[in-house]
């Protein structure tokens, strides 16, 4: 390719659409997987998005008992209700709505979470990002931030954008710290009318989920409904337009193009290493 080629704007659009699969996970937590179904398996480097949405007690109050996690990183955004997160190291904590947790599960964790609350909405979502071959095997590590630590962008329009990572167009830039996989991960929250527009790097895998309201995306205006997810097409950057007070999240970055081998809560690219994980939990080697 020629040295100054300049790369021409290029609108992302809408490519493909779902409402994910509702399933049952942990100690019978109903919830709603939005990749990591047999229809969308994954969206590398994205491994799986659960989001759970209810204000039924006995659909999480059992919530996630003891369990594992090698490979990855598991990043746990709450939007109302309480989680309570304890590890095999000490480590504890309560995310809270609009709070974050970004975990690197690294060679591994055993943890908890568990909602801690009598009543009321629970909403969140988890994202798994996987981590590069050279990386998994990395030291565990977390990074929290509660609701008031988050930075925010405010818009003349009187949306505002949470920035949990990641760059907005006018520079605001994300809490967390991604040493791995870097991606872009954003809650943009607008009034009816609004429009918005983001660069997101060519080759990025990027999708969309309407938390609440309905947008439209790019040139063809193809529509999003709340609770569903849009993966988008290759592009230099997205344009949004809402038909409705709306808030979603954003969320883009580079897939890794390395093999990706499940077992359960381990996720690694040989069938050896996970056998391995198996192993290392079974002595206590976590
Ligand atoms: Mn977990």
């Amino acid at each position: 390719m020629n040295k100054n080629h300049q790369i021409t704007q290029n609108d992302r659009e809408l490519a493909l659409v779902t409402s994910g699969q509702p399933c049952s996970d942990g100690a019978g937590v109903q919830l709603t997987r939005l990749i990591g179904h047999n229809e969308l398996t994954m969206l590398d480097p994205f491994l799986l998005l659960d989001v759970f949405q209810s204000d039924k007690l006995q659909e999480f109050t059992g919530g996630f008992p003891s369990h594992p996690h090698r490979g990855f990183e598991t990043v746990t955004y709450m939007l109302a209700g309480h989680m309570r997160h304890k590890d095999n190291v000490g480590n504890e904590g309560v995310i809270s709505a609009n709070g974050v947790q970004w975990m690197t599960a690294g060679r591994g964790i055993v943890h908890s979470e568990v909602p801690e609350q009598e009543s009321g909405l629970l909403k969140g979502l988890q994202l798994w990002v996987n981590l590069p071959k050279e990386h998994k095997m990395t030291a565990p590590c977390y990074q929290e931030f509660s609701a008031e630590k988050i930075t925010i962008e405010t818009r003349d329009d009187g949306g505002e954008i949470k920035v949990i990572s990641g760059k907005t167009n006018n520079g605001t830039a994300g809490v967390i710290v991604n040493n791995y996989v870097k991606p872009t991960y954003l809650q943009i929250t607008l009034p009816k009318n609004a429009s918005f527009e983001q660069n997101i790097t060519i080759g990025d895998n990027a999708f969309i989920y309407v938390i609440f309201g309905r947008i439209d995306i790019g040139k063809t205006k193809k529509k999003l409904n709340e609770n569903q997810l849009g993966i988008l097409t290759d592009g230099t950057n997205v344009n949004i337009s809402c038909l409705t007070d709306t808030s979603f999240l954003l969320i883009s970055a580079a897939p890794l193009n390395e093999p990706v081998v499940r077992g359960g809560p381990f996720v690694m690219n040989t069938k050896t290493e996970v056998m391995q994980a198996f192993s290392d939990l079974q002595n206590n080697c976590f």
